[in-house]
């Protein structure tokens, strides 16, 4: 079991250095990450998540390689067009709706991938809940020239998602309504989304993911908790075994690492990324391994953790 710290090369979430924990079980490798500001109690699906990577190994896929997005966050629009066309995607996720921005910012920002991508390609956004219902309804009335696939978390409430989904013709996707609610089947039942987005780390494993899919009876897109590659590995193995895929994934996320701990980085290939488990090379995962202090704190944080998940499942 080892502790790392990888730089990123942009601020994420407010870091700059992604911690974790990896550690090998009988089923292969396992990343238990939760960002540092949750609290116990949130981490012990993250636990979950790992121990069945760990342990149990994750449910047969039912495809070999899984499509996915690239992302592009709040920048320019040259920048843009220039991190689409490194991605070799034929999916683009634009950040939208930024502190500080302005609507004509998304409008240049999204005008440019969708000129990168070209008709064929497929343009959603991602607003992580920054409108209100208003601005919502005003932004995509303006965005939805670009031909967006959907948007993601427009608002922030379950409530407010519902009420932009019935006013709007974009496609609604719930992000944050699903991985930070209390009940993740209100989005169901309050009709809020057309799209559902899970995470692997945060709902607590691939197979209580594919409970929720089940469950709230809405086509999936998988994406990452910004994990290595050997908890990508994790999401990658949800989208290889829900039933339907109709969306390429938000799991190209290891290229916002400034280093690795696989020699073969889970990176796209023509938008595409491989099923199967990774190995981490002892090299790297040395050269990762974070700093005797960092280690202290995150192998008591498990103990806290572990301690906490005994309890709930008896
Ligand atoms: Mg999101």
């Amino acid at each position: 079991m080892i502790t790392y710290s990888i730089g990123l090369r942009n601020r994420f979430r407010g870091i700059t250095v992604r911690e974790g924990m990896l550690f090998e079980g009988p089923a292969g490798w396992a990343e238990w990450s939760p960002f540092l500001d949750y609290d116990d109690a949130t981490c012990v699906s993250w636990l979950r998540a790992a121990r069945e990577a760990a342990v149990d190994g994750w449910p047969a896929p039912v495809r070999s390689a899984v499509p996915v997005n690239c992302t592009v966050p709040a920048v320019d629009a040259a920048r843009a067009v220039e991190i689409v066309r490194a991605s070799g995607c034929t999916t683009a996720k634009v950040k939208v709706a930024e502190p500080g921005q302005t609507l004509a910012d998304d409008l240049e920002r999204v005008e440019a991938v969708r000129d990168a991508l070209g008709p064929t390609g497929r343009v959603r956004i991602d607003a992580n809940g920054g409108w209100s219902v208003d601005e919502a309804l005003r932004s995509l009335k303006e965005l939805a020239r670009f031909e967006l696939e959907y948007v993601e978390q427009p608002c922030a409430s379950v409530e407010d998602l519902a009420a932009v989904r019935r006013r709007t013709d974009v496609l609604v996707a719930a992000d944050e309504s699903i991985r930070r609610a209390e009940d993740p089947l209100l989005v169901r039942k309050l009709e809020a989304a057309d799209i559902a987005v899970l995470k692997v780390q945060p709902i607590g494993g691939v197979r209580a993911c594919l409970d929720i899919a089940e469950q709230i009876g809405l086509p999936v897109v998988v994406s990452s908790a910004l994990e290595t590659s050997v908890g990508i590995a994790a999401g990658v193995a949800l989208a290889a075994a829900l039933p339907e895929l109709p969306y390429a994934c938000g799991l190209a996320t290891v290229s916002m690492f400034t280093s690795e701990v696989v020699a073969q980085p889970l990176l796209p290939v023509d938008g595409l990324l491989p099923v199967g488990r990774v190995q981490p090379d002892p090299a790297m995962l040395a050269a990762a391994e974070a700093d005797a202090a960092t280690t202290i704190t995150w192998n008591a944080r498990l103990a806290r953790v572990e301690s906490l998940l005994k309890g709930s499942t008896g």
